[in-house]
């Protein structure tokens, strides 16, 4: 029950911590990285029996992200991460397998035997390739630390504690059952439970790392983002960011709650966290780059898809908070603005769906508005009375997008306005 219990524990932490994977090796250090690289350290597969389970499990969640529906193969995107990584790993490069996850949330994670996975969530919430560089250098923190393998040892000691004190639970029900025979059945009952809370918390209790395994992992991705040139505020202002989308939710109870680094781990990015590195970074001065016209030409392509996942969290209220800081330099505006349509019309809220109407208009002064602008816009102008507005806005969309899904419908549409006009 213990063996199982932890690998459950374990096969959580991995497929839930901030972690991530990569299709192919790193290879090599980055061409052109300044001073001499120290020699590659390949972490060995471990022959401690507990330490070899970790990695066989990791072994196993890397066997699934390769073959996973999400994974994301666009040589171009996997080649510029793969590089940046490399930047930030410098020296532990070769051991890096990095693999690109399509998933909403944000979140990153790197196991022991350099399986890391980087989701689409998180490349669309850093702003530069410093933010970025300094996530990655975060979780390279965990790994070169071997935080997963020294949280495995707490596991193990709190999973024995859990069983001492189920041993204890059950003793006590056995003696109370002997003292009482009519009462058994409850008593039993509620020891079970107690038991199972017990579990359940120790569990829970590894869902993440430490807090001060939290802070060396932010001091070591800063340093390491630093030494690979970046702009030393990055760090302090990615975790801002997260902290002020988490204000932005539509849900209150998200609002009052902490900023996680994800959705099941245990990464709460607090105030202190931020000013610490606020402080870092003070101490450094502002030199370094932050390369944001490069890092939004390689996400660029993926823009549009990946705001369509992110809208099926369904907190348009982080969405429209994230789109904004997306469009903040003016940048992707057809996008943009077409998927802040989006927002307020499946938000629905008091307003939303004139708000919805006017981000449809605006997306389609620009060249890169998505064809789909064009036929909710000629949704909205039916809304309003304009038919003749209407059946142009479908046509406009069906001769941009001429395999689109739905072309029987909106051409049975226009047919039906073509026929109720005077
Ligand atoms: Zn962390």
């Amino acid at each position: 029950m213990t063996a199982r219990l932890l690998a459950v524990a374990l096969a959580v932490m991995l497929a839930s911590g901030e972690v991530a994977l990569a299709q192919t090796p790193i290879a090599g250090p980055t061409p052109g990285a300044s001073g001499p690289s120290p020699p590659p350290v390949v972490s060995a597969r471990p022959t401690a029996p507990e330490e070899a389970g970790l990695w066989d499990l990791a072994d196993e969640s890397e066997r699934d992200a390769r073959n996973a529906a999400e994974l994301n193969t666009d040589p171009a995107l996997n080649a510029y991460l793969r590089d940046l990584a490399c930047r930030v790993a410098a020296g532990r490069c070769a051991e890096i397998r990095l693999y690109v996850m399509n998933r909403p949330f944000f979140n990153a994670m790197m196991a022991p035997n350099g399986y890391t996975e980087i989701w689409s969530g998180l490349l669309l919430r850093a702003d530069n390739e410093a933010e970025a560089a300094f996530v990655i250098g975060h979780e390279i923190g965990h790994f070169t630390e071997q935080h997963s393998i020294v949280m495995q040892d707490v596991i193990q000691d709190r999973m024995t504690a859990a069983m001492v004190a189920g041993m204890v639970l059950g003793a006590a029900a056995a003696g109370a059952a002997v003292n009482s025979p009519n009462s058994v059945g409850a008593i039993s009952d509620a020891a079970s439970t107690l038991s199972n809370i017990v579990y359940l918390g120790t569990i829970a209790s590894v869902f993440g790392f430490s807090r001060d395994m939290e802070d060396d992992a932010d001091r070591l991705g800063f340093e390491r983002a630093i030494e690979a040139g970046y702009d030393p505020r990055a760090g302090a202002d990615l975790w801002r960011s997260l902290v002020e989308e988490t204000q932005a939710s539509d849900n209150p109870r998200t609002r009052r709650s902490i900023t996680r680094g994800s959705i099941f781990s245990t990464h709460p990015v607090t105030g202190d966290r931020i000013a610490r590195l606020d402080q870092m970074a003070a101490e450094r001065g502002a030199s370094g780059a932050l390369h944001q016209e490069r890092y939004r030409a390689a996400i660029r392509p993926f823009l549009g898809r990946w705001l369509r996942d992110d809208l099926r969290r369904r907190d348009y209220g982080q969405s429209l908070f994230l789109i904004a800081r997306l469009g903040r330099r003016g940048e992707d505006l057809g996008v943009l603005r077409y998927y802040e349509g989006e927002a307020y019309r499946l938000r629905r809220g008091e307003g939303d769906l004139a708000r919805a109407q006017e981000a449809y208009a605006a997306a389609l002064f620009h060249p890169d508005a998505p064809a789909e602008a064009h036929r909710e816009h000629g949704t909205a102008l039916l809304r309003t009375g304009d038919r003749a507005g209407a059946v142009a806005a479908y046509e406009t969309y069906l001769a941009l997008a001429p395999g689109a899904l739905d072309r029987a419908l909106v051409e049975q549409d226009i047919a039906a306005l073509r026929a109720a006009q005077p």
